[in-house]
This record gives structure tokens, sequence and C-alpha cells, in this order.
């Protein structure tokens, strides 16, 4: 079986000066090429995402706004720095849709595993409201579609993107059928979004299925390491997902100008495998990776090769960056807090 890529880099959707550019994956095919991963995926072509889809996790109010912005020439969408262009609406309808139609292909048989590379990111849109470089909530409406269409009934959505998914909580947040779960830095106040604290656990009958992992500055490969080993995987274990949705934001790298994290490209590529492995025992290898953040471009995009060679199964990691200079914070206070929140025993 195989594992399949959908690609939309929605060229037209970009700003000057802005990280959320079209230069962060516009080079990255001929890159994949040349470390030999494109010859062993399937390209799967994107159709944009219905009104259908787009309602399953948005308000016809939020998708009207950003309908009407972009028909309009474009412009700001929030008071922060989440823009549109004449392109956006259709292209975040590109990502929903390709985001879902990954799905489709994995569900029905036709393939193991894949990866959406798609922008604009997602996991910052809310039900009713954009921010964070976020139109539209790929990832939460491919967990959407894989239920309602495909009779999924526990999807898990781990988002090691460097930023809370503030979004995908929004969403799922009183729903006991998505397991959500967020590691990010969380400095309220002085990092963006500033949600995602260990209280933030989920309401109604969705209590204890939003798990939230709010991180220091520094935190790196070994404390993460250890967080996926003690906490997450247990968490996961208890509730066995039939797909695994991952929120695979590169901007806890090191080097990543927008936040100061220190995972090394090694250190993500454990973390990829490590979810694959689990797709493999309990999804029947049913795992799909959809791109949110990571503004450094050469972290970025070996992140992406590492999280591909994971997905065919492969041993090999690229880590031409290395680790940086910073000594990593010690997490066993945190880890015990949530621990105690979070597990069962
Ligand atoms: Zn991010």
């Amino acid at each position: 079986m195989s594992t399949i890529m959908v690609y939309t880099p929605a060229l037209t959707h970009t700003k000057r000066n802005h990280p959320e550019n079209n230069g962060r994956i516009s080079n990255l095919l001929p890159i994949l090429d040349k470390f030999g991963v494109l010859d062993d995926i399937v390209q799967i072509v994107p159709q944009a995402a219905t009104l259908a889809q787009l309602r399953r996790v948005h308000s016809a109010t939020l998708i009207e706004r950003i309908q009407q912005v972009s028909r309009h020439g474009g412009g700001l969408l929030d008071h922060g720095d989440t823009y549109a262009t004449s392109d956006s609406y259709e292209l975040a309808r590109l990502a929903v849709g390709g985001s879902c139609g990954m799905v489709d292909v994995m569900m029905n048989g036709r393939a193991k595993n894949g990866i959406a590379l798609v922008r604009p990111p997602g996991h910052h849109a809310e039900s009713n409201r954009v921010s964070g470089f976020c139109l539209f909530n790929n990832v939460a409406a491919a967990a959407r579609h894989a239920q309602a269409v495909h009779g999924v009934k526990r999807v898990m959505i781990l988002d090691y993107d460097v930023h809370h998914g503030n979004g995908t909580q929004d969403i799922f947040y009183d729903d006991d059928s998505v397991l959500f779960i967020s590691t990010h830095l969380f400095m309220p106040r002085f990092f963006y979004p500033g949600s995602g604290s260990l209280q933030e656990m989920g309401t109604g009958k969705g209590m204890g299925y939003t798990l939230n992992v709010p991180l220091v500055p520094d935190f790196g490969d070994e404390g993460y390491c250890r967080i996926f080993e003690e906490l997450i995987y247990p968490k996961a274990a208890e509730f066995r997902p039939e797909l695994i949705l991952v929120s695979a934001g590169f901007d806890a790298h090191w080097r990543d100008p927008l936040a100061m994290a220190g995972l090394t490209l090694t250190g993500y590529a454990r973390i990829s495998r490590a979810l694959v492995e689990m797709a493999d025992a309990w999804c029947n290898g049913r795992i799909l990776f959809v791109l949110e953040g990571g503004y450094e471009h050469e972290a970025l995009t070996y992140g992406i090769l590492n999280a591909i060679y994971a997905l065919l199964g492969r041993d090999d990691i690229y880590d031409p960056i290395g680790a940086g200079s910073q000594p990593e914070q010690d997490m066993s206070q945190l880890l015990q807090a949530l621990k105690r929140r979070h597990l069962l025993f």
C-alpha cells in the first residue's frame, strides 16, 4: 500500500514581508525529487472543498466573509496579520478539499498513509473566527469528513506546531469522538495565541478529550520524547484512534524565527516515526500529516522530507542543521502535573 501526497502551494496567496508567504513550499518538489522520495509517492489531484465540507467546521458567516474579502480584491481578515488576496478563498478551499480527498483515498483502502502539503495553514481557524494566518481549518475539516463520510468513530489529532492549535481545540472542545493533543509554547501575553493551558481539557462530554502540553522556551528533543512516551502514548492508547491526523508545524525547530523552542530535525523525525508506528498498530496504518507552520525554510523543507521518510517506513533521517546551543529545560514537573490530570493510573 502506498503513501500519497497532495501539494497545493497557493502561489497567489502571499504577502510581502509576511512569514506565511508563497516561498515556504514553492521549491519543495525538486528537493524531494533529489532525495529520491517523489517516485515512491502517489500524488493526488486536489479538488476545492464543497460548502458542506466547510460547513462541518465553520459558520456560514465566516465562510461568506472570506469569500467577500477575496471578491473585493483581498485585505486583512483580523486585527492581527491574517490576510487574504483575491485568490485566497479559492486557494483555502483547495487546501481543505485536498486534505479531505486524502482521507477518501486512505479510507477507501487505496493508500496507507499520506501528507497534505497545503497552504494556507489551518489550525488557528476557529468555528467562527480566522486567526494566526489561518483561513479554514484543514485538519479539522479532514477529521469531520472522515467521520461524516466514512463512519470513523475516533480520530486523534496531534498538533506539534509550536503554537497552540486554538482553532482545532475550539471546534472539538465538547466532542468525545476527537482526541485533540497540542504541544506548544505557552506564555500568555508574550507568545501567540496565548491559549492552551493545562487547565483547558474540554467541556461537557468532551471533558478529557483535549490535552494541552504548555511548554516553556527551550524545550528540546529529550523533553519532547519523554512527553511523548510518558503522556501522549498512554493517552492515545486509552483512546484507541481509528485514524490519526497530524497538525504538522515545523516552527518548534530551534532555528525558526517566530519561536524559541529547541527541537531539531532529528527530534521531529523521531516524533513522526513514533506517530506512524502508532497508526500501524491501531489504525491499519492510516495517518495523515497536514502542514501547518514552519518559517525557517531549510528546517521546514527537511522536516517535511523526514516526515515522508517516516511515512514510507524508511530509516533515513536528514539533519544538516544539527542542534542549537541552548541547554534543554527540565520538564519533570509539568509532566507530573499533566499525568495527574490526564492518565487514569
Ligand atoms: Zn505555528
